[in-house]
């Protein structure tokens, strides 16, 4: 059906003045009675970061997009199959809406930025769905149109206390991924073996997710900023980057600090992402680090320089743990790309899962997962599967443990077993191939083990009471390269000292 051109109104702002520092800039939209869908026409040249919120007058966020340096078509409707990824259907109100879009300073002169919104009064069931030039989001709600995410946190696929091996940092089309949410999730599942993975776009949260069988998809959104990244996981609401001044509060450390403690009040798990990994690497150095549950040790390792950025992070959270900052070590592909594709010509492919995080969780739902997190039940790979035995005056631990309780007055004696089990599939490197296991006591590598596929590794100590310490293991090749690495166990734990990343970042 084509539309009749009255039913069509077109608003168009245009910006051509920017400012030499990243800003929110606000435009007003009047939306009458009567209006069933806003389509949006966004094109811009030389910003080299660039988003465009839309709240309605409610001042719930109704669009959200990354720039992708092409022009786009975003659909906001009130039916739910017309709606573009990053827009949550529901009632389009008369009112003043608000199209706010984040710029940073242009690389060259000549910047410009044109948004039209075309306010559609004609559209609804039947009609003909205006193309976007982004999928449509398709699955189960996620982000509903009040700003809430629309997920039974404690809703659980298994209820079985094990192992789930899954991926905490992930890009789809939604951000500046390649993929479809679908194809991600077919890949984890699929391919990967993945049961569970976090979604974690730049600044935007998906308003829906595909059912993919066996495995389960939690939101979550890493704020990103020029000075540092950071993961929420397991967010339940929309969080603010930037005040009603256009001021961007995750330009700044104070305000940094801010969108941490609201993630925090959410429930969400904080985990400070690829620390020195440059130029994406954390520089806010007051950061109170006791809003962090946990750190991204290991990202991308396909990627250049993540080799390096990954033995600094090790460095710098047995710092955190010396000061009784205990965060959990954690992994994420911080994927983008297709599932072939190499950052480097024939290299190691790009991919979901690669390195896999595994969580000794009580459950497959996100609120177990995020509290076995928070304890640092977790062990990094990129391929071997471990077997963990660990004891403490006989006592039965998993990593993350303290091992003090509740015998906090008697020496301890720790009986730590770890075994290779096996590799998993589509390894880069060889079941066969000398391995090692590296002790690391309270920040001390203290004895290096050859290890293979099936051989126990044994390593005991004995603790004395009250003095604080812990323990911790990697495996790595003859060659000194990561393969994994396991999560503390402690004793005696002191109270956390007052910390700023300055104080840990070396
Ligand atoms: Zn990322």
């Amino acid at each position: 059906m084509m539309q009749r051109i009255a039913d069509v109104q077109r608003v168009t702002v245009r910006e051509e003045a920017f400012l030499p520092e990243p800003r929110a800039l606000f435009y007003s939209v009047e939306v009458g009675e009567g209006v069933r869908e806003l389509v949006l026409h966004i094109a811009y040249e030389q910003l080299p970061w660039m988003h465009v919120f839309v709240r309605d007058p409610q001042g719930q966020v109704r669009v959200q997009y990354l720039g992708k340096h092409r022009p786009e078509r975003l659909v906001l409707s009130e039916a739910r199959e017309r709606c573009t990824i990053g827009c949550p259907a529901g009632a389009i109100s008369a009112g003043t809406w608000s199209v706010e879009a984040v710029v940073y300073p242009p690389r060259e002169a000549g910047a410009w930025l044109q948004i039209d919104i075309d306010l559609q009064s004609g559209g609804g069931p039947g009609a003909e769905a205006p193309e976007s030039t982004l999928p449509i989001a398709e699955g189960v709600p996620w982000l509903t149109s009040t700003g809430e995410v629309a997920v039974d946190v404690s809703e659980a696929a298994h209820r079985e206390q094990r192992w789930y091996k899954g991926d905490f940092h992930m890009h789809t089309l939604l951000s500046d991924g390649k993929q479809t949410p679908g194809q991600l999730s077919r890949l984890a599942a699929e391919r990967q073996g993945l049961d569970f993975i976090v979604v974690t776009e730049h600044n935007t949260v998906h308003t829906a997710w595909p059912r993919q069988e066996g495995l389960l998809a939690v939101p979550g959104v890493e704020i990103t900023g020029s000075r540092g990244h950071f993961n929420v996981l397991g967010a339940r609401e929309w969080i603010n980057i930037y005040d009603r001044e256009g001021r961007l509060t995750l330009e700044d450390g104070a305000g940094m600090n801010r969108i941490l403690a609201a993630a925090n009040a959410q429930g969400a798990v904080c985990s400070l992402n690829h620390p020195y990994l440059a130029p994406w690497d954390w520089r806010f150095t007051d950061t109170d680090m006791s809003l962090f549950a946990a750190m991204e040790i290991w990202n991308d390792p396909t990627y250049e320089g993540n080799a390096e950025a990954a033995e600094q992070a090790l460095k710098a959270w047995d710092r955190c743990w010396a000061r009784g900052i205990r965060l959990a070590g954690i992994g994420g592909s911080d994927t983008h790309m297709l599932p072939g594709d190499s950052y480097t010509p024939g290299g190691t492919p790009s991919i979901v899962g690669d390195p896999a995080t595994y969580v000794w969780s009580d459950g497959l739902s996100p609120q177990s997962l995020l509290d076995a997190v928070r304890r640092r039940r977790c062990y990094v790979s990129r391929g071997p599967v471990l077997s963990l035995d660990i004891r403490a005056n006989g006592r039965e631990l998993r990593p993350g443990d303290d091992a003090s309780e509740p015998a906090r007055l008697w020496e301890l004696a720790i009986d730590y077993t770890l075994s290779i089990e096996s590799f998993a599939a589509a390894s880069a490197v060889k079941p066969d191939d000398i391995l090692r296991v590296v002790w690391i006591e309270s920040g001390r590598a203290v004895r290096v083990d050859q290890a293979a596929t099936g051989i126990a590794c044994r390593f005991t100590a004995s603790w004395p009471a009250g003095q604080y310490r812990w323990l911790r293991a990697e495996v790595r090749t003859k060659d000194g390269e990561l393969l994994a690495f396991v999560n503390p166990v402690y004793a005696y734990p002191i109270e956390p000292l007052a910390t700023v990343w300055k104080q840990v970042s070396g």
